[in-house]
């Protein structure tokens, strides 16, 4: 069975592919609120023949991400396409979605239709006011609210709600995020704030760490820690009762590197082996010279096997990554 292992014998069958850094939230924890896109998109065949290598290699879940994937015109069919890639054992990939769900109601039905297994939207308050103080754009949480509903009515399973923390500002949010699991029947991740935002504002005190998560989360309901995979990014939780979950992704104070399976492409066809990447590899250059599927994949092999052993947040001496967050691919 082909398998893409880096030095550090990880193997990786996880890709995130970003289809552009074009966003319609401006997310104070992310984007400056005046920056814009910086990054060009590639026509969907070119991640298409991107993936279809990388499947071709071991990858066996797809996540398409932004930038807002939904912007992009054009993303029902390249699910659609995706969808007909084979894994070495014959399989459909898995495939999902990162999307901050303002235009996700419409679409969720053409996309489930068209392939689509599972969908994560991130949304980082479930109050309205405050939702719009985050995203600085008014009125988007019915639309989002809408979104998500719609994701379960088509059976998009299981949808799985980001919540990043930020202390001062929405660590309030804990418990209604753990009444919101419950009753929409989501799983709520909430996840540490990393120093990726385009305004270098992280410090290590604005993050909201596991423990506090925990700790804060039991004083509504007693949580018991469901066994996970080395390799899922969240560690999972479920209320004592047995009435809905709760993940955790705690990058800054319980790191995940040992265990990391993925790769990103970002929208302008750039390969990335870590989201703290000082450099990136330009795929899509070697493809508009003419490379050959065997000159891809010889690269492809290369690049990886050099993936950062780990990242360094919070260290000594710590080198901010090549680009921030909403221009890799989150
Ligand atoms: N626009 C889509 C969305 O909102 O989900 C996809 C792109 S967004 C960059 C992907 C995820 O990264 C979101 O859940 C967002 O909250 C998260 N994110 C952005 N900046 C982050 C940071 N500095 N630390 C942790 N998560 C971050």
């Amino acid at each position: 069975m082909p398998n893409l292992t880096d030095n550090f014998g990880r193997s990786i069958h996880d890709l995130r592919i970003s289809i552009t850094d074009r966003c319609n939230y401006r997310c104070v924890y992310c984007r400056t609120g005046t920056n814009g896109a910086a990054f060009a998109e590639l026509p969907f065949e070119d991640y298409l023949r991107m993936a279809r290598i990388l499947v071709g290699l071991g990858i066996t879940k797809i996540r398409l991400t932004g930038g807002e994937p939904l912007l992009r015109k054009g993303i029902v069919e390249f699910v659609r396409d995706l969808a007909k890639l084979r894994t070495s054992e014959g399989k459909k990939p898995d495939i999902a979605l990162t999307t901050n769900g303002h235009l996700l109601a419409e679409i969720a039905q053409p996309l489930k239709d068209a392939g689509l297994d599972r969908v994560t939207v991130s949304m980082d308050a479930v109050d309205p006011e405050r939702f719009a103080r985050i995203t600085r754009v008014p009125n988007g949480y019915e639309s989002v609210l809408a979104g998500v509903r719609a994701s379960r009515r088509v059976g998009l399973d299981p949808v799985k709600i980001n919540c990043v923390l930020l202390r001062g500002f929405n660590e309030d949010q804990i418990i209604p995020f753990g009444m919101f699991a419950r009753e929409e029947r989501v799983v709520v991740r909430f996840i540490e704030f990393m120093p990726l935002e385009e305004d270098r504002v992280w410090t290590p005190q604005i993050v909201v760490a596991l423990d506090e998560v925990v700790s804060r989360m039991s004083e509504y309901l007693p949580l018991q820690e469901i066994a996970h995979e080395g390799s899922e990014t969240a560690r999972r939780y479920r209320f004592s009762d047995g009435v809905g979950e709760i993940g955790i992704i705690a990058p800054v104070s319980h790191p995940f590197c040992g265990h990391c399976s993925r790769i990103r492409i970002t929208s302008d066809g750039k390969l990335r082996t870590c989201l703290f990447s000082a450099w990136d590899h330009d795929l899509h250059e070697l493809m508009r010279r003419g490379a050959t599927d065997e000159k891809l994949t010889e690269f492809i092999v290369k690049v990886v096997e050099k993936k950062e052993e780990r990242h360094h947040i919070g260290e000594p001496g710590f080198v901010p990554a090549s680009r921030t967050m909403v221009h890799i691919g989150g």
